[in-house]
């Protein structure tokens, strides 16, 4: 097992795009995303000590954290960008991490966050192994086939056996794991890793949780040197367990990481600092460059000179004293200018990108330029949707960006009957931004709001209250599922006008069919063949 290169059957990039590296990190709370993040930030340089992202003001909460709700909660609600460099061994890389919301019901918004980037990082518990949302998430990476690299984190406590780990990971997942660390000793007797990709060994400073650990250069296993830093009794174990992992496991095969059926397994502590430049110089060597993007009527290569990019979250009152909007668009390519006029291909109108903002660790910062797989913040008064795409003036749409049907509706009231329009009107915010579907029923008055999980309808009333100083409130609805309605336009016309008690319209003025029972939506599909269903929408 040697490093290698990832290889590459693209046309080489420019340097400056060759050496980005955009990623999200998955892993079931508590796992160790956080403390993660923060040393990302510390060794890329953003932060000067660890403990700087968390401590802000007097709570303790990532800079990505910015909601009463996440802090109580212990989850990250929402998503955010994070760009920085990183000096690895043969390159400067820049990182930009994706910040996706922990919470499995938030999984849509996960599902759209994913598409902004190029790979993953998976964090596990090293006593826990795979919890119930590293599987979902997962399984979210998959249906993109993303290169996924495993941290196991917490080795500096007892944690389970090193074969055990990896089995359960391929049981459950079904991926090849690959060893590219193996630690030595389990929790107070963990002195560190042997490296198998460099043949060296790594040893944690429990001393000072932010030293980068010591690098030993060795001459393999069975170098004398060994026996000076691990005590007998460990350094057998290891040499054993090395050569059974060398033998029963398979090798890193890089091309095989690129396509998603195999991952590479570093262990550390993330709180101790140790194992999290080995990640990083991982993330540099094996995650992929900045990947061409789907698109009608063509696909978009970042190489291309021209910008291009689509919008896959946006954030409303990111900041409460500027009530403003943030669209967060992925750059597919090209290299960005900060006031470059993009046209804004859904509305065909242009759209002058005077401020857009780099995500940094420390704040917000104008991003004068950007290249190819970066994520810039847009503001903008709600002309940005989600799935819009942007271009120097082809009218080329990013496509694979999707709106699912909600699992939960209820009915949204105006806690003062005096303030129902305003309360259509943070509803819409919301709904732009992705956080709800909202449904205008054709009769009646009132919205029915639809989630995928319970937890965003406490989110929601409470940004409602927050942001807009509007009680309001969520009540049971009779409807407990909805479609949107496609077909031949005649049809679906009689089909709305017979049906119209069921029927609504979504924030985008698309038809929706309000149901009590799935029954209906069976009879449906049987009584007209002609009207499509459908549980998902492509956001254009
Ligand atoms: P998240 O929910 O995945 O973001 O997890 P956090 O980063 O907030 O970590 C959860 C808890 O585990 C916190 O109390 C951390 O201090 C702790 N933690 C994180 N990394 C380590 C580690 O390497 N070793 C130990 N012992 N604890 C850790």
């Amino acid at each position: 097992m040697s490093q290698t290169a990832a290889p590459t059957n693209r046309p080489a990039l420019p340097l400056e795009i060759a050496r980005r590296r955009t990623f999200a990190i998955i892993s079931h709370p508590d796992a160790g995303k956080t403390t993660l993040t923060e040393k990302f930030l510390l060794f890329g340089g953003a932060i000067q000590m660890a403990g700087q992202v968390r401590a802000k003001g007097e709570a303790r909460r990532t800079r990505s954290d910015f909601m009463q709700m996440e802090k109580d909660r212990g989850i990250s609600v929402s998503a955010s960008a994070m760009s920085f460099d990183f000096k690895g061994a043969g390159n400067t890389f820049r990182f930009n991490l994706v910040d996706t919301p922990g919470h499995s019901d938030f999984s849509e918004d996960t599902y759209r966050t994913l598409t902004a980037v190029d790979a993953a990082v998976m964090v596990i518990d090293g006593a826990k192994g795979v919890e119930s949302q590293t599987q979902k998430l997962f399984e979210v990476c998959r249906l993109r086939d993303l290169p996924i690299l495993t941290f196991c984190n917490k080795m500096d406590r007892e944690s389970r056996d090193t074969f055990e780990i990896i089995d359960e990971i391929q049981e459950n997942l079904a991926i090849d794991v690959t060893p590219a660390s193996w630690p030595i000793g389990v929790g107070r007797d963990f002195l560190g890793c042997y490296d198998l990709l460099h043949d060296r060994l790594e040893l944690m400073d429990r001393a000072d949780r932010n030293r980068v650990a010591e690098t030993v250069r060795i001459a393999g296993l069975d170098d004398p040197k060994m026996e000076q830093h691990v005590p007998p009794a460990l350094l057998e174990k290891l040499r054993e367990e090395v050569e059974m992992a060398r033998e029963l496991l398979p090798p890193l095969d890089p091309a095989r990481v690129l396509e998603g059926t195999m991952t590479p397994i570093w262990f550390g502590s993330a709180i101790n600092s140790f194992g999290v430049k080995e990640l990083m110089e991982g993330i540099g060597a094996y995650a992929p460059e900045p990947q061409p993007q789907s698109a009608e009527p063509r696909q978009i290569a970042p190489e291309e000179e021209t910008v291009a990019g689509f919008v896959f979250k946006v954030q409303a009152n990111m900041d409460p004293k500027h009530r403003d909007r943030v669209a967060f668009v992925r750059l597919a390519s090209g290299h960005f200018e900060r006031g470059m006029k993009l046209t804004h291909v859904r509305a065909k109108k242009q759209l002058a990108v005077t401020n857009p903002v780099l995500f940094l660790a420390a704040d917000r910062e104008l991003a004068e330029e950007a290249w190819a797989g970066d994520i810039i913040g847009i503001p903008n008064h709600g002309q940005l949707r989600i799935g819009d795409t942007l271009t120097e003036g082809e009218a080329i749409r990013v496509t694979g960006i999707p709106s699912f049907a909600p699992e939960l509706l209820q009915t949204a009231r105006a806690g003062d009957p005096m303030k129902a329009k305003h309360l259509e009107k943070a509803l819409m915010q919301f709904a732009e931004e992705g956080a709800a579907k909202v449904f205008k029923p054709a009769i009646g008055s009132g919205f029915v709001v639809g989630v995928v999980g319970q937890l965003q309808f406490e989110v929601l009333a409470s940004r409602i209250e927050l942001e807009y100083g509007l009680p309001v409130r969520l009540e049971p609805s009779q409807f407990k599922s909805a479609r949107w309605v496609a077909g031949p336009k005649d049809k679906v016309e009689a089909f709305a006008a017979a049906n119209k008690q069921h029927i609504a319209h979504d924030n985008d003025g698309d038809l929706v069919y309000l149901t009590r029972l799935q029954w209906d939506i069976d009879r449906i599909e049987r009584d007209h063949p002609e009207i499509r269903l459908t549980a998902t929408k492509e956001m254009m």
